[in-house]
């Protein structure tokens, strides 16, 4: 059977394992191994001149982990994958594959807010310099673009306010600069929205969250799209020059519609090695296989949460694409239309010390940073994530004193409620 004619909850099940071929295991092994006996010298030789494929050391590949690379490239259409240590991993390796000190990337500013920084810090002390556009204007996006800009960086259900981002618009610029479009695809997941089909290049995931989906591991991925032409310019130099310790190979050449994910590998995962540990592999893809019956519970509570808030007193205002009045429910419906996701903000009345009273007043729910996990989560940025940011800066960024941000689990949609409900009587 080839997994291109298998339906999305059979390959989340089936993608990339098979029994295993030395003991007929049914259940990926954990392969914990750091490395793996050659063959003979020449085995040894060819797999370090990437002639061959196989493994020779675990910052690489590990059978475990390469299981995980090739349901997750499956269940998003994409040629190939990448694990790495996190989510910030992976965009590290994507952005260390395309940019040399000096060059630019333009970024929506509707992002989570550990990539902000990642972006504004981190990045720029690498001379990798951002430019931020509005993803409500997508003609900032086009402004942004100079002859220096590489990439384009969105997420397509942007965290924290669960904000739907038009894909194929922003592709759009992205084709006509010549430039690859990079999707983070973690709050959606391929189950409720394909950023392939939509004209993203490449997909970035935490797998922390949702893909793994139990809390319990931390995890990223990058998955290569395979259409990108890394030849069309001298723009993206590690994959269309020769590479002198590979006995000058192009890997744009050697490796066509799957270089990037090679070049993320041989050159990213080699050298800035931030290589996935295979027993965290083992957990999120064990947790990959319920990912659709868990996404359909996730949106159903998280739509009956959405709209019990709407109808509350207590409550000014709730930002959910789900809500069919809400702005991004139209992109929702087009781009995502099996549900808006698990993730959402709303606003308490009595604004900072009224937010502060609700993290502090539910039962059910855990009050932490993380989205994502089976159980029901809430956080107040502005007294948490967001608090050293002016009052100003904080609701630019969408955590004003009155937002809180759920993350709604798989329990009982009427228990999360009436944790909800006790909760807000509180304040
Ligand atoms: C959590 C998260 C990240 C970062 O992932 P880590 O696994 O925490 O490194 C990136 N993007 C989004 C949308 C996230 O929610």
């Amino acid at each position: 059977m080839s997994d291109k004619q298998l339906g999305f909850s059979t390959l989340a099940v089936h993608a990339g394992g098979q029994p295993d071929p030395a003991t007929g295991a049914r259940v990926t092994p954990i392969y914990q191994t750091t490395a793996y006996v050659f063959e003979d010298v020449d085995q040894a030789a060819s797999l370090f001149g990437l002639q061959a494929f196989g493994n020779i050391y675990t910052r690489i590949t590990n059978p475990t982990t390469a299981v995980l690379e090739a349901k997750v490239a499956a269940l998003e259409g994409g040629t190939a994958g990448l694990a790495t240590a996190s989510g910030h991993a992976a965009q590290l390796g994507v952005f260390h594959c395309l940019l040399q000190p000096g060059d630019e990337f333009v970024a929506s500013d509707k992002l989570y807010g550990g990539s902000i920084n990642q972006f504004n810090h981190s990045f720029k002390s690498f001379g990798w310099n951002v430019k931020w556009a509005d993803s409500d204007d997508l003609s900032t996006f086009e402004a942004a673009v100079t002859p220096k800009t590489k990439a384009i960086f969105v997420e397509s259900l942007a965290n924290p306010g669960g904000v739907v981002v038009d894909i194929p618009a922003i592709a759009e610029v992205a084709r006509a600069a010549g430039i690859p479009l990079i999707v983070d695809n973690t709050l959606a997941t391929p189950y409720l929205c394909k950023p392939f089909e939509l004209g993203a290049d490449i997909v970035v995931h935490s797998l922390t969250k949702f893909m793994g989906g139990h809390g319990n591991s931390m995890g990223g991925m990058i998955v290569d799209g395979g259409k990108f032409d890394w030849l069309a310019s001298d723009k993206y130099p590690l994959l269309s020059q020769p590479r002198p310790e590979y006995q000058g190979i192009v890997l744009a050449e050697t490796f066509g519609d799957f270089s990037f994910a090679i070049a993320a590998r041989v050159l990213g995962l080699r050298d800035l090695g931030a290589a996935l540990s295979p027993f965290n592999a083992f957990l999120i893809l064990t947790g990959i296989e319920t990912l659709p019956l868990r996404m359909e519970k996730h949106c159903a509570n998280a739509l009956a949460v959405a709209k019990y808030l709407k109808a509350h007193p207590k409550v000014e205002w709730v930002r959910y694409a789900g809500l069919e009045d809400d702005d991004s429910h139209a992109l929702q419906a087009r781009y995502m239309p099996k549900g808006a996701g698990a993730v959402f903000t709303f606003g308490v009345k009595g604004g900072y010390e009224a937010g502060v009273k609700l993290v502090g007043a539910v039962e059910l729910f855990s009050h932490l940073a993380n989205i994502g996990d089976t159980r029901s989560l809430i956080i107040h940025p502005a007294s948490t994530t967001h608090r050293q940011l002016t009052d100003e800066q904080k609701t630019a960024a969408g955590a004003g004193p009155d937002v809180v941000r759920l993350s709604v689990g798989i329990e009982d949609a009427d228990d999360i409620i009436a944790d909800l409900d006790q909760a807000l009587a509180k304040i």
